[in-house]
């Protein structure tokens, strides 16, 4: 049977097998070379497809999670941050936590790698085919106030449930207000225990009654982040300061009246 060139490249076209039809000829070249039998040239064929379809899954899942910047957990210095172990972020990186719906709370003073670790979480849940979102937690709660204000809260809500992971950042740098938190909290209400929430924050728990303006708040919020949860707390110094320090800009003096001044007592 003679098979034109074209014919596959439309076969191909037609099953939307990109990957194998934009290098046929190099795959099939490979193939003979490596004497696959008829059933091997067709897996190596698929695995090839599917790498690719994977590979661009994953960027456009990257794109859609709006990370701030591009970290990996791979990438994460764990002898220059022992607070953190490094069993406990390999386990989370299993994802297992996403799956069961359960949260994680990095906790710690600025500097200290959280948004890091968040970014680098969120990836491993992308890798592992879960829809992820990263917001700041300002930007989500001016996104409810004006979803609010215009009408459309249950959609914005609705938007923000459906990622299997949403990922609030900087949760407690700015206090919000009383009816604000009450957004949030339906947020985390209708959440709980169907998606997972990353939270990092530079409070610890106990002064999240005043980051949300009302202890009944707080508790009532709380009270679903924790139930099912894994708690990361980080404490030690900003690693931005320690890579100053070793790049001779700062003297210890200097960093450690910058670290006094940044670090909050309840992470001392
Ligand atoms: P935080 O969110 O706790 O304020 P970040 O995660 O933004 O801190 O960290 C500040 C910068 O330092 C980032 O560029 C981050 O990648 C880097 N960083 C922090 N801790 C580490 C670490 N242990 N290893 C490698 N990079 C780190
Ligand atoms: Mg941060």
């Amino acid at each position: 049977m003679n098979i034109e060139h074209e014919d596959l490249v439309q076969m191909l076209t037609r099953l939307k097998l990109t990957a194998i039809r934009d290098r046929l000829d190099t795959l099939l070249d490979e193939a003979g070379r490596q004497e696959l039998t008829t059933r091997q040239a067709l897996a190596f064929l698929c695995h090839t497809e599917i790498e690719h379809k994977n590979q661009r899954r994953i960027s456009m899942a990257k794109k859609l999670a709006k990370f701030p910047f591009d970290r990996t957990l791979e990438g994460f210095d764990f002898e220059a941050q022992p607070a953190v172990d490094p069993k406990q972020l390999q386990e989370l990186s299993l994802c297992r936590w996403v799956a069961h719906g359960d949260n994680v709370l990095l906790l710690g003073p600025p500097g200290v790698g959280k948004t890091h670790l968040a970014v680098g979480l969120g990836r491993a849940a992308i890798e592992r085919g879960y829809a992820v979102r990263f917001i700041q937690a300002t930007h989500l709660l001016a996104a409810l106030v004006k979803a609010r204000d215009e009408d459309r809260l249950e959609e914005q809500l609705r938007q923000f449930t459906k990622p299997k992971l949403l990922i609030i950042d900087e949760l407690g740098y700015l206090p919000f207000e009383r009816s604000a938190s009450n957004l949030f909290f339906q947020l985390v209400a209708r959440r709980y225990e169907r998606g997972s929430m990353l939270m990092t924050s530079n409070r610890s728990v106990g002064e999240w009654g005043d980051v949300f303006g009302d202890a009944v708040l707080a508790t009532a919020i709380l009270d679903r982040m924790l139930h099912h949860s894994h708690v990361v707390t980080i404490r030690g110094q900003s690693y931005r300061m320690r890579q100053k320090r070793q790049s001779g800009l700062l003297d210890a003096a200097k960093i450690q009246e910058l670290e006094t001044k940044k670090t909050r007592a309840s992470f001392q």
